[in-house]
């Protein structure tokens, strides 16, 4: 479970790590004025569940409270990444002198280890500065899992942080402090991640100008002191960072899941598989199905890309929305469907896939092989429309390869399919 800024930054005071002076939190612009009063400067962030705000103006400074009022109207009802912004903390600004930092507690996947990171170079996206200055993230893991940081992990971890910092090993004794802060915290919450990023630096020592705090959901029956200091009373449902496909998807209305990373490279020698299932058990199938054939029959060049499921009775615009959406998913080299009618009607899905494929074609857009099957309600009227589509607009449809009923299995639809996109790209 993901805390909100607000909640975390509270945790992170509460462990005695210095935080900006909260002033409010709004609803309304108005009540964002009344919170800032007479004060010179101050910042407005939106309070979503996801990261990169600044670059996605969820972060705004202001001078005074008329630019206060007259940018809160403006975020208020805005979309930060696809999250629609419907409350705004309201801080003091921070005054930094130069310098941010960034630090985070999180736990190694692979070994269970609880490692920490930290970072001279804060306040930008720290697999940024991973891929670009890797010598300046230094990553140390803690293999006994003590409930406070050892002393030689929090000198090494503060001294490389100071060495690349203005202020130089004065600064060391502070940044010490708040580093083992953060891990205690994150060991007596029960954290999946804890994270501050910009520590910036001040005058007055360093403050948390921004905090994360994710929950490991098995350890909330723990947390009943940290629900009572939110003035939660329930769990809120996890929400993980959505790609841009999969915020894309949330707002046309069908479940979709991104299986490769937001910065995946793509690797040029592997075919790469979106896919349109009818229904989420064809979805989890039609995934483990293309790996599967990928791997026996193809060299392990087979890459699925995706999970979607649209839900009983999509219409004929979403139909058409989710093949779009994986046209326009750059690494996708083959699209492989499979409608299962039940709820669904056979006939909206051949409707859909048709009108997306003439209304991309019409327009010049990217096109990919479709291959696939469809069988089940509405049958009749699905086989008359797309035959009659293919002898009308022949071209439009030329990539499109549905087979109709279940004459064939699933599984030789999709490997045909395969054959079908390496031949075409002259592979073995
Ligand atoms: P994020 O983009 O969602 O991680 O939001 P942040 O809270 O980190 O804000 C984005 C950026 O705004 C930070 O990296 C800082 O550079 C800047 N920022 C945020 N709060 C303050 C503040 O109080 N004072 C100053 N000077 N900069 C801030
Ligand atoms: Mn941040």
């Amino acid at each position: 479970m993901r805390l909100y800024e607000n909640e975390a930054k509270q945790v992170f005071a509460r462990e005695g790590i210095a935080v900006p002076r909260a002033l409010g939190v709004c609803e309304k612009a108005e009540d964002v004025g009344r919170a800032v009063g007479e004060r010179a400067a101050v910042m407005l962030k939106a309070l979503v569940l996801i990261g990169g705000r600044g670059k996605a103006g969820g972060v705004r400074r202001a001078a005074g409270r008329a630019e206060a009022v007259s940018l809160a109207t403006d975020m208020l009802g805005r979309r930060i990444r696809g999250y629609p912004v419907e409350r705004l903390l309201v801080e003091e600004a921070v005054e930094t002198t130069g310098g941010a930092a960034y630090i985070g507690v999180t736990m190694n996947p692979a070994d269970f280890n609880v490692t920490v990171i930290v970072s001279p170079a804060g306040g930008v996206d720290i697999e940024q500065v991973a891929r670009e200055s890797p010598d300046k993230i230094l990553r140390v893991e803690i293999a006994a899992n003590e409930a406070t940081l050892p002393e030689a992990e929090a000198s090494r971890l503060a001294a490389f942080l100071a060495s690349g910092l203005p202020g130089g090993s004065a600064r060391a004794g502070a940044l010490k402090a708040v580093v083992s802060k953060v891990y205690a915290a994150f060991q007596k919450y029960d954290c999946k991640v804890a994270e501050i990023n910009p520590l910036l630096l001040t005058d007055a020592g360093p403050v948390a100008a921004d905090a994360k705090i994710v929950l490991d959901d098995n350890g909330l029956y723990r947390q009943a002191g940290l629900f009572r200091l939110l003035g939660l009373t329930t769990a809120r449902h996890d929400v993980s960072e959505p790609t841009r496909n999969e915020v894309r998807a949330r707002e046309a209305g069908f479940k979709y899941v991104d299986l490769l990373a937001e910065d995946h490279v793509k690797d040029l020698s592997k075919l790469y598989v979106g896919l349109v299932p009818g229904g989420a058990g064809y979805g989890i199938f039609s995934i483990d199905e293309v790996g599967g054939i990928g791997d026996r029959f193809f060299g392990g060049r087979v890459v699925p890309v995706n999970f979607m499921d649209s839900g009983g009775g999509p219409t004929v615009a979403m139909v058409a929305e989710m093949f779009d959406l994986l046209f326009d998913y750059e690494p996708v080299d083959l699209i492989i469907t499979s409608r299962f009618g039940g709820i669904s009607s056979c006939d909206v899905f051949i409707r859909g896939l048709v009108g997306c494929l003439r209304e991309r074609r019409q327009a010049g857009k990217r096109v990919v092989p479709v291959v696939g099957r469809m069988v089940g309600t509405d049958l009749p009227s699905a086989r008359e429309f797309l035959e009659r589509a293919k002898r009308e607009t022949p071209a439009e449809l030329e990539d499109m390869h549905i087979t109709v009923g279940n004459r064939k299995i699933m599984a030789e639809v999709i490997r045909e399919g395969i054959r079908y996109a390496f031949d075409r790209k002259g592979w073995a």
